[in-house]
């Protein structure tokens, strides 16, 4: 396993996130890359993202949906 170097991330491998890439933690093992209409690209692991394109949260869009917390779950 990684070395305790985050703690956001259980192991991000070094080549999965670009070390300036901005990236959501969403408890998936599988990274994505958006695309925010604000011109720049940032990675989520949620598995529940549908499209690729919207606003990411820093901009006003909604956070892709995190493991354990699925909204339609409670
Ligand atoms: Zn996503
Ligand atoms: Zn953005």
């Amino acid at each position: 396993m990684a070395a305790a170097t985050t703690k956001m991330l259980k192991y991000v491998p070094p080549e999965t996130i670009p070390a300036d890439m901005m990236y959501f933690d969403a408890g998936g093992t599988t990274f994505h890359t958006h695309t925010c209409p604000d011109g720049h690209k940032w990675m989520c692991n949620s598995p529940y993202c549908t499209h690729l394109q919207a606003l990411c949260p820093d901009h006003d869009g909604e956070e892709p949906v995190t493991i354990g917390r699925e909204p339609w779950r409670r």
